[in-house]
């Protein structure tokens, strides 16, 4: 500031005699810079009011969230519990065909089996010697006692699967309500989204304009407290030594330091960016 008044009012009055039009060239130059100065660097205070506008709009976003409620969050979790029960069918499903391709198979060497238990049991009859006649005994045992086997491990399979299919049924079941559940929930968030994408767009493209003008320090530190829970309160005003946002009291010499605006202070108790009452005085 103090250069640009060295600057507009020159110490040798000839020169300013010497270069009329110049300067008034170089002052609109320097008009220019000041603006362009404003907009990128605003001073603290300008800051700390810009972070209280941008408060407000946030506030709307905050209120048009509220609105959608928990719709997004009930939409994820759909979305999973669905994906997660639909692994699990798919891996009982593909259990159910291990089981029935091992069955068929014991099926199949069961068949085996009795033909040849049949084919010993033809021959006998024609045994030659009582040895022959116990070996083909023992091998029709051999056989007897194969099958058993069989049958009790297809028993077993059996069973198993009726469990699993069971199992099957009731998730599909399960799953075919949360599918409805979700269609539902995301039919109504495209209504409200429908509802509110004017505003929003509105509310985004203000937000931006505002939110340039700020430092990255100054932005981030905002964009951290509006953040959660905090959406559209990231700022508090002090009035009367209080913070607006949680009605804790701020020490005096605090209160001065804010009043001053030389420096962003948070409030102790809720983290909100406390500004003083005089800097926004239509609150
Ligand atoms: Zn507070």
């Amino acid at each position: 500031m103090e250069e640009t008044n060295l600057e507009q009012t020159p110490l040798e009055p000839e020169k300013t005699q010497e270069q009329g039009g110049g300067n008034e060239e170089e002052s609109r130059i320097l008009e220019f810079f000041e603006y362009r100065e404003g907009i990128q660097k605003p001073n603290l205070a300008e800051k700390l009011t810009l972070l209280y506008e941008l408060t407000k709009i946030d506030k709307e976003l905050a209120e048009i969230d509220e609105e959608k409620g928990d719709l997004p969050e009930k939409i994820g979790a759909l979305t999973e519990n669905i994906e997660t029960i639909e692994k699990i069918i798919l891996e009982d499903s593909s259990k159910v065909e291990q089981f029935e391709t091992e069955k068929q198979q014991l099926i199949k060497d069961n068949k085996a089996y009795e033909e040849k238990m049949s084919k010993y049991d033809e021959q006998k009859y024609s045994a030659k010697s009582n040895k022959e006649y116990d070996d083909i005994v023992k091998s029709i045992d051999v056989y007897i006692d194969l099958i058993q086997k069989n049958e009790a491990r297809i028993k077993e399979i059996e069973s198993q699967n009726s469990v699993v299919t069971k199992d099957i049924e009731e998730r599909t079941a399960k799953n075919e309500e949360y599918k409805k559940d979700l269609e539902e929930n995301k039919e109504m968030l495209n209504e409200l989204n429908t509802e509110f994408e004017d505003e929003e767009k509105e509310l985004d493209a203000k937000r931006e304009v505002l939110i340039v003008k700020l430092d990255d320090e100054t932005r981030s530190l905002y964009e951290r407290i509006n953040s959660g829970f905090m959406k559209g309160e990231a700022t508090a005003i002090v009035r009367k030594g209080n913070c607006s946002g949680c009605y804790n009291s701020v020490p005096p010499q605090r209160e001065i330091e804010i009043k001053m605006a030389e420096e962003i202070f948070t409030c102790q108790s809720c983290g909100r960016i406390l500004i003083d009452e005089s800097l926004v005085p239509n609150n």
